[in-house]
């Protein structure tokens, strides 16, 4: 049964529809000869037993009267019915009285003695009695032959067989039509099968025509193909989704390998740069402080000139500002990177600024006897129109002057320009600071931002500085939504574009006064000072710059307790000086206490934590300005004038 696997559907369909159809139709055929024989053996029994009685009832007066003759006559009629072999007429005694012989079958003797032909099957013996008033007087014996069975048998077989081949090849006509009734749809299934094998589309679908087992098969095929086609749509997606992480993926894997390797370079960059902030910084701290203590001995040294001495005091002043500005950049730079910087934006007039930092810049030219001869010039594009931004006043005028500071140092002769434009149809506001000094190589251009980097040549020409000024400048910048950009040409100059977006304001600020200028003199003549201060030698200070120089009365309180109650037994006190950080109760709590009985009293803070948000809570207490040590006798005398309103 093995071939029956590799025969296909249509050949089974075939071969079952034939094999049930010849089978039926042996057995049907076979049915019908069998019964056909039957019905002629019968019919010839019947008609020769008929022919004995007829015979035995001619016979009767034969053997009454003893004719033999007459009874061969009527046996000699038997010649008709071809199928009689032998006939015969005995009387009571057994005695043959008369005998019919078939001419055609010479050998009929002993064919009488019925006994001997009982079991021949080619044979029928018929055997009919005599009777006379219903005495049996003789008997008629027939012998008759069933060849004729056979003939006509023979003939209805090839009948038979001839109707039989010709259904048989009618059936297999019809197998070969009805076998695609059910072979096709299964055909088509596999062809459809293949077709998707081939092209892997699980989009097509074979079309339902019937609704018997085949049309269940379709639809549950149709649904297989559906569900084949959602897992595969699903499949698409998550490859998709795969091919496209694994993309992102390599990609931000080269991304992080760059950053990192780039993280590294930074690091090592930074490293170098921290080891060299560190000796420079050691030699930038020792640098004022030799001079600081090399002149402070100079300057009691017998013999020394007032001329002298003079200069020494400028030359310990000068030390003592760089070293201040060294400390307040690591202060700012740290505060800044731990993200404690807050930037208060307020309306500010943009021209003002402008002049007011131009004006400190070339003020501190003039205190620090700067060694360039370059001439700062300021450049304002309309003195007339209003041009007001939302800043930072404080941090904006830090950022320019740390740059214009640069210029200068960079800058041994020549100009430095100072001034702003508006850009991109007044959508930002560019300030610029343009010197023609020393340059900046190419490749340098972005480093300068980074924390610690110093270009100009050490061996060359020492310039003072820490490496931090213009990074806390674009940090700064930055904070304040701007940016900064440089052009530089070395042994040409430089120019620094600090760029904010700028939103003009349709509104006039008030006018600011004048800042003062170095002439401007102080006079307290009249006026009760409390100086709240816990150290000593700045309470000197102090004493001298407003009691000595200004001619105030000073009193002196310690701490936050001792200038409350003060501040309560003298109400003819005019103006505190506040130092924020004090034993016993600070200055905050102090000025709170104060406010509820005296709010009008003027409160100066004074710190040497010069943090912005050491000036925001000042401020907020109640005090009326804030001045960060160590201060100058103009900056002293010139927050008193704006507190004062004189
Ligand atoms: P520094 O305290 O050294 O001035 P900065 O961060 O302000 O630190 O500047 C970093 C470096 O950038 C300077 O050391 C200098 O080499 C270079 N630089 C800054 N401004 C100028 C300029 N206007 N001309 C030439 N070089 C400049």
């Amino acid at each position: 049964m093995k071939f029956l696997q590799y025969t296909s559907i249509r050949q089974k369909i075939i071969g079952i529809i034939l094999i049930v159809t010849i089978i039926s139709l042996l057995g049907g055929f076979s049915f019908e000869i069998y019964s056909y024989i039957l019905t002629l053996r019968k019919d010839l029994v019947n008609s020769i037993s008929l022919n004995a009685k007829l015979i035995s009832d001619y016979a009767v007066p034969t053997i009454l009267f003893d004719d033999e003759t007459e009874a061969g006559i009527i046996l000699e009629k038997l010649k008709n019915i071809p199928s009689v072999l032998h006939g015969d007429i005995v009387n009571e005694k057994g005695k043959v009285f008369a005998e019919y012989f078939n001419k055609e079958f010479p050998d009929t003797s002993g064919f009488h003695q019925s006994e001997n032909l009982l079991s021949n099957n080619k044979i029928i013996f018929i055997s009919e009695p005599i009777l006379s008033e219903n005495d049996i007087i003789g008997k008629v014996n027939l012998v008759a032959s069933t060849d004729i069975i056979s003939e006509k048998s023979a003939d209805h077989i090839r009948f038979i067989i001839i109707i039989f081949t010709l259904t048989s090849l009618f059936a297999i006509f019809l197998a070969f039509m009805l076998e695609r009734i059910i072979s096709k749809p299964i055909l088509e299934l596999s062809k459809t099968t293949r077709k998707i094998q081939s092209s892997g589309d699980f989009s097509v679908r074979v079309n339902k025509t019937a609704y018997d087992e085949i049309g269940l098969l379709y639809d549950s095929f149709n649904d297989l193909l559906k569900s084949i086609e959602e897992r595969k749509v699903e499949r698409d997606v998550a490859e998709a989704a795969l091919i496209n992480e694994r993309e992102s993926l390599e990609v931000r894997v080269k991304e992080r390998t760059i950053e990192l390797s780039t993280a590294k370079e930074k690091a090592e960059e930074s490293d170098k740069l921290k080891s060299a902030f560190l000796a420079n910084m050691s030699h930038e701290i020792r640098t004022p402080l030799n001079a600081i203590l090399g002149f402070s001995n100079l300057f009691i040294e017998p013999g020394t000139t007032e001329e002298e001495r003079h200069e020494y005091i400028r030359l310990m002043d000068v030390s003592g500002s760089d070293l201040i500005k060294l400390i307040d950049d690591i202060l700012d730079i740290s505060r800044i990177e731990a993200n404690q910087v807050k930037v208060s934006l307020s309306e500010c007039d943009v021209n003002e600024i402008a002049r007011e930092v131009f004006d400190t810049f070339r003020q501190n030219l003039r205190d620090e006897a700067s060694e360039s001869s370059a001439t700062p010039v300021l450049r304002i594009p309309d003195q007339n129109t209003d041009i007001v931004m939302l800043t930072d006043r404080l941090r904006l005028k830090q950022i320019l002057l740390n740059i214009l500071n640069n210029a200068i140092k960079f800058t041994p002769s020549g100009s430095i320009e100072f001034g702003y434009f508006l850009v991109e149809a007044n959508k930002y506001i560019t300030f610029y600071i343009k010197d023609s000094g020393i340059g900046i190589p190419f490749v340098k251009l972005e480093t300068i931002f980074e924390r610690f980097s110093k270009v100009a040549d050490i061996k060359t020409k020492h310039y003072r500085g820490t490496g931090l000024g213009l990074s806390i400048a674009l940090k700064l910048t930055q904070m304040l939504g701007g940016n900064i950009k440089v052009e530089s040409e070395e042994r040409k100059g430089s120019i620094f574009y600090v760029s904010f977006p700028y939103l003009r304001l349709n509104r006039l600020l008030p006018e600011v006064k004048q800042p003062l200028t170095e002439e401007t003199k102080l006079s307290l003549e009249g006026r009760v000072v409390l100086i709240t201060e816990d150290v000593d030698w700045n309470f000197h200070y102090l004493e001298i710059l407003l009691g000595s120089v200004a001619g105030a009365k000073i009193l002196w309180a310690k701490n936050g307790i001792e200038a409350v109650s003060i501040c309560r037994d003298h109400p003819e006190i005019d103006l505190i000086l506040m130092d924020l950080q004090m034993p016993e109760m600070n200055g905050y709590d102090a000025t709170k206490l104060i406010k509820e009985f005296r709010p009008e009293l003027p409160v100066i803070a004074q710190s040497a934590y010069a943090m912005n948000d050491e000036q925001e809570l000042s401020i907020s207490v109640g005090c009326s300005a804030f001045i960060a040590k160590p201060f100058t006798k103009k900056q002293l005398f010139d927050t008193i004038s704006e507190v004062l309103s004189i």
